[in-house]
């Protein structure tokens, strides 16, 4: 071999590393999105409402959930972070927590949020008020955490974060919490956010918006709902994010008629065998759809630090 066909076999050898170092990963588009199993979902509602039971912010009910989503979250591959914070109820101060999971997707590509908030309303020494909140809110968390379990082995280009909100039923605390926690590339890079909330009743799939220029951002997400509209008084954690300046829809499956959360909405009445698994499996298709379809939306872009001077220098990208 010559010095020159030895350059040449080494530039091709060079050329075939790059290629398949280099390659985009393979990615699956909406059509190829896995099925959503409304009945996985529905034993995990039963589970959280029915087996762990009431959920109270910064209660033994609440940190039972919540060492349990993460340690689903962590089986299924994610990263997993507790984010702690201080809730005060009766002028007594108690710790609440908001788990999130994380898969990371490419580097230069925005950040889905999925979210569910994992709490209850505190249940009332008469009995009347308070209790399990199958639909409220144990529906929408069991939908993400089988979205989560559907995305594990998919790969798509951006990053997705699975959040299971506490203290939603005090304000809304748990995800202003983490919005207002947000690193600045974190801010930057937020896409959109997913909320789904009392989502296991009815006929009525609803995609509802805070603001008037997120309606854009929830017809965009492909799902075929029954109403998509801004609501400004239904009260979830897509709020936070879209007061902050991220679009943000609250995915809801309700009966036609009444409260958007049903009958038993913030009652002792409000339990797993009332949830329909049909309602679970539409939202929870809806759920998977929107996340893909802003996957599909995602441009990779390069933040750099000259961009924004102002938010600092501590850029991962
Ligand atoms: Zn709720």
């Amino acid at each position: 071999m010559t010095s020159a066909q030895r350059y040449k076999a080494g530039a091709i050898v060079l050329a075939v590393l790059l290629f398949v170092l280099c390659a985009p990963q393979a990615l699956q588009s909406a059509d190829q999105a896995p099925q959503f199993d409304g009945a996985n979902a529905l034993a995990v509602a039963t589970y959280l409402a029915g087996d762990i039971g009431d959920r109270a912010a910064g209660t033994s009910g609440e940190e039972a959930a919540v060492a349990w989503l993460a340690e689903q979250f962590a089986d299924l591959g994610y990263e997993v972070e507790l984010q702690p914070f201080q809730i005060v109820r009766n002028a007594v101060p108690y710790t609440a927590t908001n788990v999130i999971a994380t898969k990371p997707g490419i580097a230069g590509y925005d950040t889905i949020t999925v979210g569910a908030h994992l709490d209850t309303v505190l249940r009332t020494p008469d009995g009347l008020f308070g209790g399990p909140g199958a639909n409220d809110n144990a529906s929408g968390t069991a939908i993400m955490l089988e979205s989560a379990r559907l995305l594990s082995t998919e790969s798509v280009s951006t990053t997705v974060k699975f959040i299971a909100f506490s203290a939603e039923e005090i304000g809304l605390t748990g995800s202003f919490y983490y919005v207002t926690h947000m690193r600045p590339i974190d801010r930057v890079r937020a896409m959109g956010m997913i909320n789904i909330d009392c989502a296991g009743l009815g006929d009525v799939l609803g995609l509802h918006v805070f603001r008037e220029q997120d309606l854009a951002f929830a017809e965009g997400l492909g799902i075929d709902a029954d109403v998509i509209s801004r609501a400004e008084f239904m009260f979830s954690d897509h709020i936070p994010f879209a007061v902050y300046g991220v679009p943000g829809v609250l995915v809801n499956h309700r009966p036609a008629t009444g409260h958007a959360c049903g009958p038993d909405y913030h009652k002792p009445e409000d339990t797993p065998d009332k949830l329909e698994q049909s309602a679970l499996a539409r939202a929870g298709a809806a759920v998977v759809t929107g996340i893909y379809a802003l996957s599909e939306q995602a441009q990779p872009y390069t933040v750099h630090w000259m961009h924004f001077p102002s938010v600092g220098r501590n850029f991962d990208n």
